[in-house]
Protein backbone atom coordinates (compact mmCIF):
# COMPACT_ATOMS: atom_id res chain seq x y z
CA UNK A 1 0.00 0.00 0.00
CA UNK A 2 1.63 3.49 -0.76
CA UNK A 3 1.29 6.14 1.54
CA UNK A 4 -0.36 8.62 -0.60
CA UNK A 5 -2.50 6.98 -3.54
CA UNK A 6 -4.55 9.89 -5.41
CA UNK A 7 -6.79 7.94 -8.19
CA UNK A 8 -8.50 9.94 -10.62
CA UNK A 9 -8.94 12.94 -8.41
CA UNK A 10 -11.10 16.06 -9.82
CA UNK A 11 -11.89 18.97 -7.93
CA UNK A 12 -13.98 21.40 -9.35
CA UNK A 13 -14.47 25.63 -7.91
CA UNK A 14 -18.24 26.38 -9.48
CA UNK A 15 -16.85 26.20 -13.44
CA UNK A 16 -13.53 25.89 -12.99
CA UNK A 17 -11.61 22.29 -13.06
CA UNK A 18 -8.76 23.08 -11.09
CA UNK A 19 -8.01 19.20 -11.02
CA UNK A 20 -9.00 17.33 -14.08
CA UNK A 21 -8.55 13.23 -13.37
CA UNK A 22 -4.94 13.15 -11.27
CA UNK A 23 -3.43 10.07 -10.18
CA UNK A 24 0.08 9.22 -8.76
CA UNK A 25 1.62 7.37 -5.43
CA UNK A 26 3.81 8.45 -3.08
CA UNK A 27 5.66 5.86 -1.10
CA UNK A 28 7.17 5.75 2.64
CA UNK A 29 10.82 6.69 2.37
CA UNK A 30 10.22 8.40 -1.24
CA UNK A 31 10.22 12.50 -1.68
CA UNK A 32 8.09 12.36 -4.60
CA UNK A 33 8.10 16.88 -5.81
CA UNK A 34 4.86 17.76 -7.37
CA UNK A 35 5.60 20.33 -9.87
CA UNK A 36 3.35 22.90 -12.42
CA UNK A 37 3.15 26.39 -13.81
CA UNK A 38 0.86 28.73 -11.32
CA UNK A 39 -2.46 27.24 -11.38
CA UNK A 40 -1.91 23.85 -12.28
CA UNK A 41 -3.66 22.19 -9.57
CA UNK A 42 -0.90 21.40 -7.08
CA UNK A 43 -2.36 23.47 -3.93
CA UNK A 44 -5.67 21.58 -4.88
CA UNK A 45 -4.57 18.27 -4.80
CA UNK A 46 -2.04 18.93 -1.57
CA UNK A 47 -5.61 20.73 0.78
CA UNK A 48 -7.61 16.99 -0.79
CA UNK A 49 -4.50 14.82 0.25
CA UNK A 50 -5.02 17.41 3.92
CA UNK A 51 -8.54 16.71 4.28
CA UNK A 52 -9.30 20.32 3.84
CA UNK A 53 -12.26 19.34 1.31
CA UNK A 54 -13.88 16.30 -0.49
CA UNK A 55 -12.76 15.08 -3.99
CA UNK A 56 -15.31 15.71 -6.37
CA UNK A 57 -14.26 13.09 -8.56
CA UNK A 58 -11.83 10.40 -7.40
CA UNK A 59 -10.54 9.19 -4.55
CA UNK A 60 -7.32 9.46 -2.30
CA UNK A 61 -5.90 8.01 0.95
CA UNK A 62 -3.42 9.09 3.26
CA UNK A 63 -1.27 5.79 4.85
CA UNK A 64 -4.56 3.98 3.40
CA UNK A 65 -7.05 5.99 5.70
CA UNK A 66 -9.41 9.02 4.27
CA UNK A 67 -8.22 12.01 5.18
CA UNK A 68 -11.69 13.61 5.98
CA UNK A 69 -13.23 10.51 7.39
CA UNK A 70 -10.11 9.73 9.35
CA UNK A 71 -8.86 13.12 9.98
CA UNK A 72 -8.67 12.08 13.77
CA UNK A 73 -6.37 8.78 12.92
CA UNK A 74 -4.77 11.05 10.57
CA UNK A 75 -3.61 14.28 11.99
CA UNK A 76 -1.20 13.29 14.32
CA UNK A 77 0.43 10.45 11.60
CA UNK A 78 0.82 13.98 8.96
CA UNK A 79 2.89 16.93 9.06
CA UNK A 80 1.77 20.03 6.93
CA UNK A 81 3.09 23.15 7.01
CA UNK A 82 0.86 26.08 8.18
CA UNK A 83 0.16 29.16 6.23
CA UNK A 84 1.15 32.43 6.75
CA UNK A 85 -2.15 33.07 8.40
CA UNK A 86 -2.34 30.22 10.50
CA UNK A 87 -0.02 31.53 12.80
CA UNK A 88 -0.60 34.11 16.30
CA UNK A 89 2.24 36.66 14.67
CA UNK A 90 3.63 37.45 18.66
CA UNK A 91 4.40 34.28 19.49
CA UNK A 92 7.88 33.11 19.50
CA UNK A 93 9.73 30.53 17.53
CA UNK A 94 10.40 28.52 20.13
CA UNK A 95 7.15 29.08 22.04
CA UNK A 96 5.38 28.15 18.57
CA UNK A 97 7.35 25.00 18.42
CA UNK A 98 6.36 23.92 21.97
CA UNK A 99 3.03 24.76 21.28
CA UNK A 100 2.53 22.39 18.63
CA UNK A 101 4.47 19.67 20.09
CA UNK A 102 1.69 19.84 23.25
CA UNK A 103 -0.36 18.46 20.54
CA UNK A 104 1.61 15.22 20.23
CA UNK A 105 2.20 12.34 22.41
CA UNK A 106 5.94 12.31 21.36
CA UNK A 107 6.99 15.23 19.75
CA UNK A 108 10.28 16.33 18.41
CA UNK A 109 12.58 18.00 20.82
CA UNK A 110 11.88 21.70 19.98
CA UNK A 111 15.58 23.07 20.27
CA UNK A 112 16.87 20.19 18.26
CA UNK A 113 14.44 20.85 15.36
CA UNK A 114 15.02 24.77 15.46
CA UNK A 115 19.10 23.76 14.70
CA UNK A 116 17.98 21.35 11.86
CA UNK A 117 16.03 24.64 9.99
CA UNK A 118 19.13 26.66 10.92
CA UNK A 119 16.90 29.21 13.27
CA UNK A 120 19.08 28.36 16.70
CA UNK A 121 20.08 32.39 16.98
CA UNK A 122 15.91 33.22 16.37
CA UNK A 123 14.84 31.15 18.83
CA UNK A 124 13.14 34.19 21.30
CA UNK A 125 12.43 36.09 17.71
CA UNK A 126 8.72 36.84 17.24
CA UNK A 127 6.95 34.79 14.58
CA UNK A 128 5.93 38.80 12.46
CA UNK A 129 9.71 39.56 12.87
CA UNK A 130 11.18 37.23 11.15
CA UNK A 131 12.18 36.87 7.28
CA UNK A 132 9.50 35.22 4.66
CA UNK A 133 12.62 32.71 4.24
CA UNK A 134 13.35 32.47 8.13
CA UNK A 135 9.36 31.96 8.21
CA UNK A 136 9.33 29.15 5.65
CA UNK A 137 11.68 27.16 7.78
CA UNK A 138 9.90 27.77 11.18
CA UNK A 139 6.96 26.62 9.15
CA UNK A 140 9.22 23.07 7.82
CA UNK A 141 10.01 22.22 11.57
CA UNK A 142 6.57 22.79 12.82
CA UNK A 143 5.28 20.57 10.03
CA UNK A 144 8.00 18.25 11.36
CA UNK A 145 7.66 19.03 15.20
CA UNK A 146 5.25 15.37 15.28
CA UNK A 147 7.44 12.69 13.81
CA UNK A 148 4.85 12.83 10.78
CA UNK A 149 4.81 9.23 8.59
CA UNK A 150 3.55 11.51 5.77
CA UNK A 151 4.89 14.96 5.32
CA UNK A 152 3.10 17.82 3.21
CA UNK A 153 5.70 20.80 2.29
CA UNK A 154 4.07 23.40 -0.14
CA UNK A 155 7.33 25.46 -1.28
CA UNK A 156 9.74 24.37 1.68
CA UNK A 157 12.39 27.06 0.00
CA UNK A 158 10.09 29.71 -1.33
CA UNK A 159 12.77 32.44 -0.34
CA UNK A 160 14.59 30.94 1.76
CA UNK A 161 18.73 31.74 0.98
CA UNK A 162 21.15 29.21 -0.20
CA UNK A 163 22.62 28.24 3.24
CA UNK A 164 18.75 27.50 4.03
CA UNK A 165 18.44 26.00 1.40
CA UNK A 166 20.50 23.16 1.73
CA UNK A 167 19.29 22.65 5.20
CA UNK A 168 16.09 22.30 4.06
CA UNK A 169 17.44 19.96 1.25
CA UNK A 170 19.33 17.84 4.14
CA UNK A 171 16.00 17.58 6.35
CA UNK A 172 14.01 16.21 3.34
CA UNK A 173 16.08 13.90 2.78
CA UNK A 174 16.64 12.64 6.47
CA UNK A 175 13.11 12.64 6.37
CA UNK A 176 12.77 10.24 3.87
CA UNK A 177 15.44 8.06 4.85
CA UNK A 178 13.79 7.56 7.71
CA UNK A 179 10.85 5.97 6.17
CA UNK A 180 8.46 9.38 5.67
CA UNK A 181 6.62 9.67 2.59
CA UNK A 182 7.47 13.58 1.01
CA UNK A 183 5.18 15.15 -1.19
CA UNK A 184 6.48 18.32 -1.80
CA UNK A 185 5.85 21.30 -4.45
CA UNK A 186 8.28 23.97 -5.51
CA UNK A 187 8.69 26.12 -8.20
CA UNK A 188 11.89 25.92 -8.01
CA UNK A 189 13.60 23.12 -10.76
CA UNK A 190 17.07 23.05 -9.82
CA UNK A 191 15.73 21.92 -6.31
CA UNK A 192 13.32 19.36 -7.34
CA UNK A 193 16.48 18.11 -9.34
CA UNK A 194 18.39 17.91 -6.01
CA UNK A 195 16.12 16.24 -4.21
CA UNK A 196 13.43 14.17 -5.72
CA UNK A 197 13.28 10.78 -6.06
CA UNK A 198 10.04 11.50 -8.90
CA UNK A 199 8.60 14.06 -10.15
CA UNK A 200 5.01 14.41 -11.08
CA UNK A 201 4.07 17.63 -13.50
CA UNK A 202 0.60 19.07 -13.56
CA UNK A 203 -0.78 21.29 -15.66
CA UNK A 204 -4.20 23.02 -16.48
CA UNK A 205 -5.58 19.95 -13.96
CA UNK A 206 -4.14 17.47 -16.03
CA UNK A 207 -1.20 15.03 -14.81
CA UNK A 208 1.21 15.35 -18.21
CA UNK A 209 3.95 13.37 -16.65
CA UNK A 210 5.57 11.47 -13.69
CA UNK A 211 8.18 9.22 -13.01
CA UNK A 212 12.22 9.20 -12.37
CA UNK A 213 13.68 11.95 -13.75
CA UNK A 214 16.57 10.24 -15.64
CA UNK A 215 13.74 8.71 -16.94
CA UNK A 216 11.68 11.57 -18.10
CA UNK A 217 14.97 12.77 -19.61
CA UNK A 218 15.17 9.70 -21.33
CA UNK A 219 11.25 9.96 -22.86
CA UNK A 220 11.30 14.19 -23.76
CA UNK A 221 12.93 13.69 -27.01
CA UNK A 222 16.71 14.11 -28.20
CA UNK A 223 19.72 14.37 -25.88
CA UNK A 224 21.65 17.63 -26.57
CA UNK A 225 25.12 19.13 -25.91
CA UNK A 226 25.20 22.83 -24.15
CA UNK A 227 28.48 24.83 -23.92
CA UNK A 228 29.58 28.06 -22.85
CA UNK A 229 31.39 30.23 -25.57
CA UNK A 230 31.82 34.03 -27.09
CA UNK A 231 28.49 35.25 -27.94
CA UNK A 232 27.46 36.12 -31.21
CA UNK A 233 29.15 32.69 -32.87
CA UNK A 234 28.62 31.94 -36.61
CA UNK A 235 25.43 29.55 -34.85
CA UNK A 236 24.41 28.59 -38.86
CA UNK A 237 27.68 28.04 -39.68
CA UNK A 238 28.72 25.60 -36.63
CA UNK A 239 25.33 23.98 -37.38
CA UNK A 240 25.97 23.07 -40.82
CA UNK A 241 29.11 21.09 -40.29
CA UNK A 242 27.08 19.58 -36.76
CA UNK A 243 23.85 18.90 -38.51
CA UNK A 244 21.83 20.58 -36.19
CA UNK A 245 19.98 24.03 -35.49
CA UNK A 246 22.40 25.37 -32.83
CA UNK A 247 20.42 28.02 -30.53
CA UNK A 248 22.45 30.70 -28.23
CA UNK A 249 19.98 30.74 -25.52
CA UNK A 250 21.86 33.56 -23.84
CA UNK A 251 24.30 35.95 -24.46
CA UNK A 252 27.32 33.01 -24.27
CA UNK A 253 24.94 30.11 -23.94
CA UNK A 254 24.61 27.61 -26.79
CA UNK A 255 22.61 24.79 -26.72
CA UNK A 256 22.47 21.79 -30.11
CA UNK A 257 19.79 19.30 -30.24
CA UNK A 258 22.20 16.50 -31.57
CA UNK A 259 22.81 13.25 -29.72
CA UNK A 260 26.12 13.75 -27.76
CA UNK A 261 27.95 11.59 -29.64
CA UNK A 262 31.91 11.18 -29.45
CA UNK A 263 32.08 12.44 -33.09
CA UNK A 264 29.65 15.42 -32.24
CA UNK A 265 31.48 16.85 -29.32
CA UNK A 266 35.16 16.58 -31.59
CA UNK A 267 33.61 18.08 -34.35
CA UNK A 268 32.78 21.57 -31.95
CA UNK A 269 35.71 21.77 -30.03
CA UNK A 270 37.87 21.04 -33.28
CA UNK A 271 35.42 24.01 -34.97
CA UNK A 272 35.78 25.73 -31.84
CA UNK A 273 39.48 25.56 -31.81
CA UNK A 274 40.24 26.23 -35.54
CA UNK A 275 39.13 30.17 -35.13
CA UNK A 276 40.75 30.12 -31.33
CA UNK A 277 37.85 30.60 -29.57
CA UNK A 278 37.99 29.46 -26.16
CA UNK A 279 35.24 26.77 -24.37
CA UNK A 280 33.78 27.93 -20.96
CA UNK A 281 31.89 24.94 -20.25
CA UNK A 282 30.53 22.07 -21.78
CA UNK A 283 27.76 19.42 -20.69
CA UNK A 284 26.57 16.73 -22.86
CA UNK A 285 23.73 14.22 -22.20
CA UNK A 286 20.18 14.24 -20.95
CA UNK A 287 17.92 17.52 -20.63
CA UNK A 288 17.72 19.42 -17.40
CA UNK A 289 14.63 19.56 -15.44
CA UNK A 290 13.83 22.84 -16.95
CA UNK A 291 13.76 21.75 -20.24
CA UNK A 292 11.43 18.60 -19.99
CA UNK A 293 9.12 20.88 -17.79
CA UNK A 294 9.17 23.77 -20.43
CA UNK A 295 8.36 21.14 -23.02
CA UNK A 296 5.77 19.33 -21.49
CA UNK A 297 3.97 22.48 -20.50
CA UNK A 298 4.04 23.96 -23.68
CA UNK A 299 5.96 27.23 -22.33
CA UNK A 300 9.75 26.75 -24.07
CA UNK A 301 8.90 29.82 -26.30
CA UNK A 302 10.83 32.63 -24.48
CA UNK A 303 13.09 30.83 -22.77
CA UNK A 304 16.22 32.80 -23.75
CA UNK A 305 15.01 36.24 -21.42
CA UNK A 306 14.44 34.58 -17.94
CA UNK A 307 16.94 31.80 -18.05
CA UNK A 308 19.60 32.51 -15.58
CA UNK A 309 21.77 29.39 -16.08
P1 LIG B 1 0.37 28.05 -7.80
O1 LIG B 1 1.61 27.49 -8.39
O2 LIG B 1 0.08 29.41 -8.35
O3 LIG B 1 0.30 27.97 -6.32
P2 LIG B 1 -1.38 25.71 -8.08
O4 LIG B 1 -0.83 24.74 -9.05
O5 LIG B 1 -1.20 25.41 -6.64
O6 LIG B 1 -0.85 27.17 -8.41
P3 LIG B 1 -4.22 25.82 -7.48
O7 LIG B 1 -4.07 26.80 -6.37
O8 LIG B 1 -4.52 24.42 -7.14
O9 LIG B 1 -2.93 25.85 -8.44
O10 LIG B 1 -5.35 26.41 -8.46
C1 LIG B 1 -5.83 25.71 -9.60
C2 LIG B 1 -6.93 26.52 -10.25
O11 LIG B 1 -8.06 26.58 -9.39
C3 LIG B 1 -6.55 27.96 -10.54
O12 LIG B 1 -7.14 28.32 -11.77
C4 LIG B 1 -7.16 28.74 -9.39
O13 LIG B 1 -7.47 30.06 -9.78
C5 LIG B 1 -8.39 27.93 -9.09
N1 LIG B 1 -8.76 27.99 -7.66
C6 LIG B 1 -8.01 27.58 -6.62
N2 LIG B 1 -8.67 27.74 -5.45
C7 LIG B 1 -9.88 28.26 -5.77
C8 LIG B 1 -11.04 28.65 -5.01
N3 LIG B 1 -11.06 28.50 -3.68
N4 LIG B 1 -12.08 29.14 -5.69
C9 LIG B 1 -12.07 29.27 -7.03
N5 LIG B 1 -11.03 28.93 -7.81
C10 LIG B 1 -9.94 28.42 -7.19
Amino acid sequence: MAAIDVDALVVRYGDITAVDGVGFTVESGEVVTLLGPNGAGKTSTIEILEGYRRPDEGSVSVLGLDPIVDRVRLAPRIGVMPQVGGVYPGIRCIEMLRLYAGFHTSPADPEELLERVGLVDRARSMWRHLSGGEQQRLSLALALIGHPQVAFLDEPTAGVDVTGRRLVRQVVRDLAESGVAVLLTTHDLAEAEKVADRVVIVDHGNLVAAGPLAELAATSGARQIRFGAPSGLDAAGLGSVLGATVIEESPGEYRVDVEPTPTAIATLTSWLAERDLPLADLRAGRHRLEDIFLTLTGNDTDRGDDDDH
